[in-house]
């Protein structure tokens, strides 16, 4: 195998880190195995890379062999009847919904862009705005074979090799290579879903309308002004939404259909919607998104009620294809704190005036209502997310990794935990002191057995496991 023509640089989902690596695109597991051999004879590291779409160097290794899993991207079978539905770890989210829906199922737990693959959610474990009701997408795994580093290949379910299943999903891609998923789809009876539109009028209302209104809904989510400040610090706007029951839709085979689900591909009829995001590039700064917010607040002071199709609903952000570039040539990083609901309103408090004092407001927040899970490298607790995204310039750029630093300070002070397919500052003290002694210890000695010369390594993993 010549890998040197194919030294390539990468970045990050959010543009703002870039490694140069030499990439290689499997097909088999055995094209994988060879490239873990390759790697241990020139000393290199590896790395699995899915969509790109995290927003940190979880899928970046400087001068490292990074794997392309989207050449293993094939729905091998799915069963209508039961649910359940196999696949290459390459296969997206988009691939999924699209097989499953219109046979009346929906994938269980999904991220806010349907392009990210199953390898990549299930290393993250990633949540989606049910988190409270449904938990983590590693919940729905029935079952998924991996290969290791040492060419072992495994299958694990939580009944069959559980320490392991338990670990690879959240495992961050260290333990092994994902090489085929299978997943509990979800019955529905509607391609549309019902959702309840509301103001809140500061954080106190913010998280009590996610506490409150989650044991009456199938999904909640709030959208967070992060540039108010004062009376109105924490103010938004809460979408609570509800699957139909079945016979509340009276079409549901036409709802269901693709075609239905997706959004026109021009905006008003006219512009094409690759061009929304040079529209919105002029309103990233502290102003600009100031009148956004401002404008966006008073339009969602009436409270209503709308149906959505499931796709409107999750993956919002995708109809704005590459809407990251509005953030300028340096990017973006999103930084999402875990936070447990007793502390939540004081920490979030303290982060957003610092944000403020520091004129380095957020420019989005979103929060969520989140449970605990059972998984190694779980970022979920009792309580509720904030995610809050921040334009990266050359100017601001030590401010605003000091300012993290802060905010991760004030986070473990709370009690709180980080997400690693998000934030990018965050350091190995402060991994170790939210993991705990006791889970680095465990996940050392498992990353030993499956990986024993350490040939799986990300710059994220050098930067938390250090
Ligand atoms: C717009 C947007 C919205 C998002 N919304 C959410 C959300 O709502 N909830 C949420 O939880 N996350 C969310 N995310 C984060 C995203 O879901 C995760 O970062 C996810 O891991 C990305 O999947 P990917 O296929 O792009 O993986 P990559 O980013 O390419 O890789 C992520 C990790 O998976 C590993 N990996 C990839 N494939 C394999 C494999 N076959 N075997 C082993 N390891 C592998 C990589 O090594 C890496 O560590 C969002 C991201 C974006 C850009």
């Amino acid at each position: 195998m010549n890998i040197t023509k194919n030294f390539t640089q990468l970045e990050n989902f959010g543009h703002s880190l870039s490694a140069s690596a030499y990439l290689i695109q499997p097909h088999t597991t055995e094209e994988i195995y060879e490239a873990f051999q390759l790697a241990k004879k020139k000393g290199l590291t590896v790395t699995a890379r899915g969509a790109g779409r995290s927003y940190n160097d979880a899928a970046l290794t400087g001068g490292g062999i990074v794997l392309d899993m989207r050449g293993m991207n094939a729905i091998t079978t799915w069963d209508n009847s039961t649910g359940l539905i196999t696949a290459q770890p390459g296969a997206t989210l988009e691939q999924i919904w699209q097989r499953v829906e219109p046979d009346g199922w929906w994938p269980p737990v999904v991220s806010g862009t349907m392009k990210t693959t199953l390898g990549g959610c299930l290393s993250a474990n990633i949540h989606g705005k049910n988190n409270f009701k449904m938990g983590t997408i590693g919940e729905h795994v029935v079952e998924f074979t991996a290969v290791l580093p040492t060419g072992a290949e495994i299958t694990c379910s939580p009944g069959k090799n559980a320490d392991l299943f338990y670990s690879m999903i959240s495992g961050l891609g260290m333990l092994g290579i994902f090489t085929s998923v299978t997943l509990q789809m979800k019955r529905v009876h509607s391609g549309l879903l019902t959702v309840d539109a509301y103001p809140v009028h500061n954080l106190r209302e913010h998280l009590s309308s996610l506490l409150d209104g989650a044991p009456d809904h199938d999904y909640i989510v709030g959208w967070l002004d992060c540039i108010a400040g004062g009376k109105s610090l924490g103010r938004g706007q809460i979408h609570a939404t509800r699957y139909l029951h079945e016979g509340e839709d009276p079409n549901p085979q036409e709802t269901m259909k693709i075609n239905n689900q997706v959004l026109p591909p021009r905006i008003f009829g006219v512009f094409p919607k690759s061009m929304l995001h040079f529209f919105m590039a002029p309103f990233m700064n502290n102003i600009g998104v100031w009148g956004v917010n401002t404008a966006k607040y008073i339009a969602s002071l009436r409270k209503h009620t709308f149906r959505q199709s499931h796709a409107a609903f999750h993956f919002l952000l995708d109809y704005v294809p590459d809407w990251e570039l509005s953030y300028g040539r340096r990017g973006l990083i999103q930084y999402q704190s875990f936070i447990p609901k007793e502390s939540a309103e004081a920490a979030w408090t303290e982060m957003i005036k610092l944000s403020h004092k520091n004129g380095l407001p957020s420019y989005l927040g979103v929060t969520k209502r989140h449970r605990p899970d059972k998984f190694l490298l779980t970022h979920a607790v009792d309580g509720f997310s904030l995610a809050m995204d921040f334009k990266v310039t050359n100017k601001n750029r030590a401010k605003l990794n000091g300012m993290l630093q802060e905010f991760d300070r004030i986070v473990l002070q709370a009690g709180g935990r980080f997400y690693f397919a998000k934030n990018s500052e965050t350091t190995a003290e402060t991994a170790q002191a939210f993991y705990g002694e006791e889970t680095i210890a465990k996940f050392k000695k498992l990353k030993k057995r499956c990986d024993p010369n350490a040939l799986l390594e990300s710059d994220l993993y050098r930067r938390i496991f250090g």
